[in-house]
């Protein structure tokens, strides 16, 4: 009978602690998953130029590329990073499309928020992407240009080869690139007292973020 009991016991003592090493685990689950703030969708129509050779294996590099853009893109991670942040107040183009918005924070700086806001803005981006020849002997450490509110990056092919995670490279530029595309600029054309400081340039400030991310989400394996 004592035997029965103990057995019982001991049964149910084992179920407990099955219980809750299933529950700590689906807890550490949750916790590594991505969290979405908005679904979006990066995809890039390659224009090659006629004399460019591509890297072997370059649609499925650029395919893991626009995955991986698109599940960053999507994330709350991505959203919290960017709110986080604010940039040089001369950070806006001064064109007069209108695919973006000027959105400022209350210290008057462009708002991190609102960079993220203008990049999600539309859910399915379709991005035409032309790989230009370089011309040796043309000088240049420019990987690539955008123009705003126009769905176009181009890229010099110089640095499309494979190794150094080409794909990880691809989603970095890209993302750099698009943050062009929605109404940022660098700093290079304007007058000593306008320049921006360290961390004041939106389309680098968004390629830094989502490198840490992409790094961090590799390390636990959600890459
Ligand atoms: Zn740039």
């Amino acid at each position: 009978m004592n035997f029965i009991k103990n057995f019982r016991l001991s049964f149910i003592i084992m179920l407990c602690v099955l219980g809750l090493l299933a529950i700590s685990f689906i807890g550490k689950q949750e916790d590594d998953k991505i969290k979405i703030a908005k679904q979006v969708k990066f995809s890039a129509k390659v224009n090659v130029a006629d004399n460019v050779i591509l890297p072997e294996g370059f649609v499925d590099t650029l395919k893991k590329a626009e995955d991986i853009l698109s599940k960053i893109l999507s994330s709350e991670e991505f959203k919290k990073e960017l709110s986080k942040r604010s940039f040089a107040d001369s950070a806006f183009s001064k064109t007069k499309k209108t695919c973006f918005e000027r959105i400022y924070d209350e210290k008057g700086r462009v708002s991190g928020l609102g960079v993220y806001e203008n990049i999600t803005r539309n859910p399915n981006i379709e991005i035409e992407w032309v790989i230009k020849k370089y011309k040796d002997g043309e000088k240049t450490s420019v990987m690539g240009f955008a123009t705003f509110c126009v769905n176009r990056i181009t890229s010099h092919d110089y640095w499309i080869k494979n190794g150094q995670h080409l794909s990880l490279r691809f989603v970095r530029h890209l993302a750099h690139e698009y943050t062009h595309v929605c109404g940022y600029k660098h700093d290079k054309l304007l007058p000593k007292e306008h320049k921006f400081k360290k961390g004041d340039d939106p389309a680098m400030g968004v390629g830094s973020i989502v490198g840490d991310i992409m790094l961090d989400w590799t390390k636990k394996g959600l890459l």
